[in-house]
């Protein structure tokens, strides 16, 4: 059987390397990318490649795929997975944090989606697996430029699924609700450099106490199955939302409809008392 290449962004913690890892036991070959290499090199081995790169180079991004063509002739699979959250009131974050998130979060899956699908359609073959959110179909004060990132994706991922079908290539979301990796620390690292005026105290307190629950939320491990199921699946569902409570958010979206649901979002953001 011919041997199946993967491409997998932000391999070097959380739902990336956990992927990457889980393909490579699967029998895929892995290419794992990421810009801390020392921290990729710990993932080496027969089945994985460590590859170094910004997703905001595009020149290294199409590097990094003529490697995977003129070493493997074939890519099989992407999964779009390296983001980060830049939290803060919209009014205080600045425009150039702005622009850098979607950057990573919007144009970072662009590039790579333009790189590889000229292989894959050549190959008439292929799927594109983007990480999304459960922020990509739903929002949560202070975290505007994050979910507008993730919308943003999510708009994408269906045109590109309309636009590609017809080569052979699917392309899949799958939205994860909170787990627990290197994702809420960071954000919340990054939330505490923005400078808010003391009227948007609530809010930052709530922006911690919304996620103050991920130390006991799933792993990694979760999102990389589901990655797997999708690519290995011939009909696997178009968007995948988990754990639960993911999938519960846009059905109780729908359900209370947008003002309910936003005085509801509110309640979860204020302190809890016993
Ligand atoms: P982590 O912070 O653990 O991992 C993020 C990865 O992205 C790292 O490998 C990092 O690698 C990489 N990355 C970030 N910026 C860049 C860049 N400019 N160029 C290249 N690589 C970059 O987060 P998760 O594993 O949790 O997040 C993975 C995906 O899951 C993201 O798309 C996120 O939005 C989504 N998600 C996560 C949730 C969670 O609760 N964990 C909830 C909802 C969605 P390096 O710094 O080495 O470059």
């Amino acid at each position: 059987m011919t041997e199946r290449i993967a491409l997998v962004t932000g391999a070097s913690s959380g739902i990336g390397r956990a992927t990457a890892e889980l393909l490579a036991r699967n029998g895929y070959y892995v290419f794992a990318a990421a810009r801390r290499m020392y921290r990729l090199e710990q993932i080496r081995s027969h089945h994985i490649e460590p590859v170094e790169l910004d997703v905001t180079d595009e020149e290294a991004i199409h590097r990094v795929v003529g490697h995977v063509m003129s070493t493997k002739g074939r890519i099989d699979v992407l999964v779009n997975n390296a983001a980060y959250a830049q939290l803060g009131a919209i009014e205080c974050v600045s425009m150039e944090a702005a622009h850098h998130q979607f950057e990573v979060n919007v144009f970072g899956y662009a590039r790579f989606m333009q790189s590889v699908v000229p292989h894959m359609r050549t190959q008439k073959s292929g799927c594109i697996v983007n990480i999304t959110s459960a922020l990509g179909k739903m929002t949560i004060p202070g975290f505007g430029w994050y979910t507008a990132s993730k919308h943003a994706l999510e708009a994408l991922s269906e045109t590109l699924r309309g636009e590609v079908m017809e080569f052979g290539i699917n392309v899949v979301v799958i939205a994860p609700g909170l787990i627990k990796t290197e994702f809420v620390p960071n954000q919340l690292r990054l939330l505490d450099t923005i400078a808010h005026p003391a009227a948007y105290e609530k809010l930052v307190a709530g922006a911690h106490q919304i996620v103050s629950h991920e130390p006991r939320c799933p792993g990694p491990e979760i999102i990389a199955q589901a990655v797997l199921d999708a690519i290995t699946t011939s009909n696997p569902p178009l968007r995948h939302a988990l754990p639960l409570d993911s999938k519960m958010a846009v059905v109780a979206r729908w359900l209370l409809g947008p003002r309910l649901f936003e005085w509801a979002v509110r309640q979860q953001m204020k302190p809890w008392k016993p």
